[in-house]
């Protein structure tokens, strides 16, 4: 696992500005969630800290490392996306095990680290199906698998369960942070739902139109929001 910092980071798109000054700093093993409405710059600062898009200025740093300009592959995270993008053609145990396979990681131990992951997901029996052939929570296993086998020490996600239906969100919530907890990663986690945030985070960073409103534990905000965007966000009694 690792600390991830960011600092005065800014991005544009264009001549807009959608991120605009943003200081966070996640601890090592934290679970730390981005909650905040549509648009507001929540998966362009995770693109960011993947190394899928760069800042126009800022320093984003995981563990000792400052990591602007390093390609994604090289920064030690994992990012687990809303739209599972599984190759159709492909069984589960290839959709988890291409990411190691086009880097050049030998058989064997694609084959080990697929079976570690698939074990610890409940995956192991469905390893030869077909992606049409699995549940919509299975699929968003696979996901985290593709994720895992690569051993992040920062797991990236964003809105992973919104595709997702209302029963198995929950239950999916429950099991991401218990996976959290068992490879002992830190996490970030996207999402605009404020029931998943106050439930997972250990602490919640509100974001609005490309800056941070308030950053605390659950509790904190509930109890004390720094204003009526963040109580009302989060829900807190007036
Ligand atoms: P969120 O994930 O919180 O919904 P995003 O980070 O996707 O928000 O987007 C933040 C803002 O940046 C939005 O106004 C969005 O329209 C804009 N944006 C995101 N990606 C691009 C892009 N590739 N080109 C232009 N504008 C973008
Ligand atoms: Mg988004």
């Amino acid at each position: 696992m690792a600390s991830v910092t960011l600092s005065g980071i800014e991005k544009n798109f264009g001549d807009t500005r959608v991120i605009k000054g943003v200081d966070i700093a996640i601890g090592d093993g934290e679970f730390a969630v981005f909650v905040g409405p549509s648009g507001c710059g929540k998966s362009t600062l995770l693109r960011m800290i993947a190394g899928l898009d760069d800042p126009a200025a800022g320093t984003i740093r995981i563990g000792e490392r400052t990591v602007n300009g390093l390609p994604p592959k090289e920064r030690g995270v994992s990012m687990v996306f809303q739209t599972y993008a599984l190759y159709p053609h492909m069984t589960v145990k290839d959709n988890m095990g291409f990411g190691l396979m086009i880097a050049g990681t030998d058989q064997s131990t694609i084959g080990s680290k697929v079976a570690g992951a698939a074990k610890i997901l409940g995956l192991d029996k469905l390893l030869d199906r077909l992606p049409r052939q699995l549940s919509g929570g299975q699929r968003q296993r696979v996901a985290m698998g593709r994720a895992m086998v690569r051993d992040p020490q920062v797991f990236l996600f964003d809105e992973p369960l919104s595709n997702l239906d209302a029963k198995l969100r929950v239950q999916m919530r429950t099991e991401i942070r218990a996976l959290h907890q068992r490879l002992k990663t830190t996490s970030i986690y996207v999402t605009h739902d404020q029931i998943e945030a106050m439930t997972m985070a250990d602490r919640i960073i509100v974001l609005r139109d490309g800056l941070v409103e308030q950053i605390g534990t659950p509790a904190h905000l509930y109890d004390n929001p720094c204003n009526t965007f963040v109580a009302t966000f989060i829900g807190s009694p007036s």
